[in-house]
């Protein structure tokens, strides 16, 4: 228990008028409580904690769960609504975007539906800022997925597939350490490029053709988050062009990073750059996303954000250019809000490299 998340957690309790949050997503049950398993329910009272788990995770949440009042159950639900009846709580706020309808309608036929109280979503932006531990996790797997990446790229050559450098990348970064790949990787060649969100494919390489790589890793629940577009061989005029307008808006996006700023304006410095060059039709998603526990969390980085940077939040800065027929390129970085700027936490240096 981190006595700062907590007190977090009541701070939003309080400002929503609520007797209690029941918490129900993984990413922010371990926030809270700091257990690593994958199921359970925590329960934060103004003045009291409680966190149920089943009969697998008995002696890992004694182990992990400090300061809260651990219990067992069978019936997850039901048995989580029958606590908060007993404390009497009236207003109960639950995670809307966490619970599926049939398990709701079970909360409300134990809790009836004027106690429960549906969370916006703003409660994850409880974690948007990260403490110490939080930011080591996240820079070394930054690190260590960059790293996995820069040993890929002898292999990133014409001949080799889509599926098998996602699959050798995965492995290269599962051998540095990292507990797990944060997201099924991106490798997106020639025309496929055009797709922001390609899944591998059985298609070789061939020279002369851009190829993009979106990768990350996991390591204690932290993700890791970048994207490489290379060329293989060699690079044409206008390949050379579409990306030389890429890294300028990923670039004066950055520099626009700094507390105070909103991310409406980090998207907007780089999707002006890229609608003044005449593609702005092509650059399709935001700008960026927060990056902690899950891979994409707050803030939210594009036109219609309404968030403010502050020290210490991880975001990412992605913008991309995607030609149907022609291919694409989009270059990420994971960066950390520091007083008077920015961190980089990913590695991979993004100038065009011609492998
Ligand atoms: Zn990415
Ligand atoms: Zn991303």
């Amino acid at each position: 228990m981190v006595p700062n998340r907590i007190a977090a957690a009541r701070t939003y309790l309080n400002r929503m008028n609520l007797d209690a949050i029941l918490v129900t997503s993984m990413e922010n049950i371990r926030y809270l409580t700091g257990f690593t398993g994958s199921d359970g329910v925590a329960v934060v009272g103004r003045d009291a904690l409680w966190f149920l788990t089943d009969s697998r995770y008995r002696t890992q949440a004694g182990e992990e769960v400090a300061g809260f009042t651990l219990s067992e159950y069978r019936r997850k639900l039901e048995e989580s609504a029958a606590l908060l009846g007993e404390q009497g709580f009236a207003q109960v706020g639950f995670e809307a975007s966490s619970l599926t309808v049939a398990q709701h309608t079970t909360l409300v036929q134990a809790l009836g539906s004027d106690t429960l109280v549906a969370l916006p979503g703003d409660f994850a932006a409880i974690r948007s800022v990260k403490d110490q531990e939080e930011l080591t996790s996240l820079e070394e797997i930054a690190g260590l997925a960059s790293q996995a990446f820069m040993n890929l790229i002898p292999e990133v050559r014409p001949g080799a597939t889509e599926r098998q450098l996602a699959l050798r990348l995965e492995w290269l970064l599962r051998d540095a350490g990292a507990d797990a790949a944060s997201f099924s990787f991106i490798v997106a060649s020639g025309p496929r490029g055009g797709l922001p969100h390609a899944a591998p494919t059985n298609r070789a390489l061939c020279t002369g053709e851009l190829v993009t790589f979106d990768f990350g890793g996991v390591l204690n629940g932290y993700c890791s988050d970048e994207t490489v577009t290379v060329a293989v061989g060699s690079a044409d005029d206008r390949q050379r062009e579409i990306y030389r307008i890429v890294k300028e808006a990923h670039d004066l996006a950055l520099e626009t990073v700094k507390p105070g700023t909103s991310c409406r304006e980090v998207d907007a410095a780089a999707r002006d750059h890229i609608t003044t060059r005449g593609f702005g039709d092509f650059f399709g998603h935001g700008t960026g996303h927060g990056v902690g526990l899950e891979i994409h969390e707050k803030p939210v980085v594009s036109y219609r954000s309404e968030e403010t940077l502050e020290e210490g939040m991880v975001i990412t800065v992605e913008p991309g250019i995607y030609i149907p027929q022609w291919g694409g390129v989009r270059i990420e970085d994971t960066v950390c809000v520091t007083r008077n700027g920015y961190r980089v936490l990913t590695r991979v240096p993004k100038e065009l490299m011609i492998l």
